[in-house]
């Protein structure tokens, strides 16, 4: 394969340290001339234990490289575990033997339209190439991938969405523990990540070592020879969110509370080049008050967004990430999503819909009438907002039906919701590092949502799966790149 050059963004940004967000960010670099007498050394420490660290870790131990997994939680979950496991893949062994006519080449181009041509071209085509090897080989480690084929997401037109059976992010995770557990990657829980220790003789900013919190308050420290940074993005991080993407300062986030922007905080006390901040994965349906994610599937298959006034207010089939913000300019943030029963036959596959359902988020209605009571909007602007609905001509939004909604009616309560960020550390295609000249860092490299992704620097540049797209194929491609600077330095 060969890999573009990193190429200049410009959405490259350097969030100065005096940021009141990163100034109070408790992530610390140590410059010292060694680690303390006596710390423990591994070849390689990956600070996080979602898909991205577990398949950085699974890469390094096929390689025959020790490396240790620090997770901050004592049971490995991150949002890996909260998602839908979903992750998208072109010119995988499962997909060939489908029969699924796909290419890399189509795949890129997808996330480039999907990103109005914003998305690094550097990194579309590492980690396409890096979730294609990741796949396969995860397969040969037992982990039994399907690719679904029932619906189609806003932007690919074709099915490469893998999973695991159970389709769902835990399963996925719990897979990957698993395969990782037995290849021998040490993962060691409850190690919250706050030092990151660089060599204060080395001209060019060396990491030497790692320093981690335990639950007693106690840090404890472990050198090492490369550093992966796979601990997300910081959309859990209250401060940064309003910072760096006010749109979304009110709204609920949906992952992991462990997002808290320690990545760029490092970062940017390292002077490493950060992008693409202003890019994140909304999601608008969020059912509320459940807290659950509502797949967007349901609107794929026919499925319409309805405001407390009656009325729809997008082309729902542009994509649930830009509906985040346009289900919060709606009266009171809110809006239904109405479907009809053969959208719900398909909803009752999705283990997340079936719990929020058994919760109460699902509300059933013989017509028109029984719906327009629930939303408490007026019945005869609902009647004329579904009788709009022509199917095979694209409607005022540019929305084109496949067929009319018919009752039974049902309906969910939704919100707009953040789910990750996809700016961060810029990185070169091999999950190094880069300073703001665009030279790399020598042996620290991030992946996953601790780096910049491939949706750009809008809401709107996310395509579906770009999440753990750059989890598992910058997760694999880290790992690879370690491996063989570990490989380059061993006498
Ligand atoms: C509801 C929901 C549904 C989603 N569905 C999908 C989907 O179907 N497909 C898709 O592509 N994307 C989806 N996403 C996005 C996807 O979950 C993320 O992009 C992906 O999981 C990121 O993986 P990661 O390994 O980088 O981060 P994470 O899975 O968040 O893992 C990071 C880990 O680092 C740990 N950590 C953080 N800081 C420290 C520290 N200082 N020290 C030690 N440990 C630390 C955290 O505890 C966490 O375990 C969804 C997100 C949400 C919220």
């Amino acid at each position: 394969m060969t890999l573009a050059a990193a190429a200049p963004s410009p959405s490259s940004t350097l969030l100065s340290p005096d940021s009141p967000a990163i100034a109070q960010h408790p992530a610390r670099v140590i410059r010292a001339a060694a680690m303390p007498a006596h710390t423990p050394h591994v070849p390689a420490v990956i600070v996080g234990g979602g898909a991205c660290g577990m398949t950085a870790g699974i890469r390094l131990r096929d390689a025959g490289i020790d490396c240790v997994v620090l997770e901050r939680d004592a049971v490995p979950n991150g949002s890996t575990a909260l998602s839908s496991g979903f992750i998208p893949a072109a010119e995988t062994r499962l997909q060939k033997a489908r029969g699924i006519p796909d290419s890399l080449a189509l795949f890129r181009r997808e996330i480039e339209a999907k990103s109005h041509g914003q998305a690094a071209p550097h990194l579309v085509v590492a980690y396409t190439e890096g979730v294609r090897q990741a796949i396969d080989a995860l397969e040969e480690h037992g982990i039994a991938f399907e690719v679904a084929d029932t619906w189609l997401y806003p932007g690919h037109s074709v099915h490469r969405i893998h999973c695991v059976p159970e389709r769902t992010g835990a399963a996925l995770l719990a897979a990957l523990g698993r395969v990782a557990a037995e290849r021998g990657v040490d993962v060691l829980t409850e190690a919250l990540v706050r030092e990151i220790w660089v060599d204060e003789s080395s001209a060019d900013d060396r990491i030497i070592g790692v320093g981690y919190q335990r639950p007693d308050g106690t840090v404890e420290r472990l050198a090492c020879d490369a550093l992966i940074l796979a601990c997300n993005g910081y959309g859990g991080n209250p401060a940064l969110v309003r910072e760096l993407l006010p749109a979304m300062a009110e709204a609920t986030f949906g992952g992991h509370v462990g997002n808290d922007g320690s990545a760029i905080a490092w970062g940017s006390r390292l002077g490493a080049r950060l992008a693409d901040l202003g890019g994140y994965q909304g999601h608008g349906s969020w059912i509320i008050p459940q807290g659950a994610l509502m797949t967007w599937a349901a609107m794929m298959e026919g499925g319409v967004q309805i405001n407390a006034q009656g009325q729809r207010f997008h082309n729902e089939n542009h994509g649930y990430s830009e509906a985040a913000v346009e289900v919060l300019a709606q009266p009171g943030g809110v809006a239904w999503n109405v479907f009809d029963t053969p959208v719900l036959d398909l909803l009752q596959t999705f283990p997340d819909f079936v719990e929020a359902q058994a919760h109460g988020a699902l509300h059933s209605f013989a017509d028109e009438s029984g719906l327009a009571a629930h939303i408490g909007c007026d019945e005869a602007a609902l009647r004329a907002t579904l009788a709009a609905i022509e199917p095979g001509v694209a409607d005022r939004f540019g929305r084109s039906f496949k067929r009319r909604l018919a009752a039974p009616l049902h309906a969910v309560k939704v919100t707009g919701s953040l789910f990750h960020t996809q700016g961060g550390l810029d990185v070169d295609a091999q999950c190094r590092v880069l300073r703001e000249d665009g030279t790399p860092l020598p042996n620290l490299l991030a992946a996953g949502g601790a780096a910049r992704g491939v949706s750009g620097n809008e809401v709107w540049g996310y395509l579906t799966g770009n999440g753990l797209l750059s989890a598992v194929g910058g997760g694999w491609l880290a790992g690879g790149t370690v491996a063989a600077m570990l490989a380059q330095e061993t006498p």
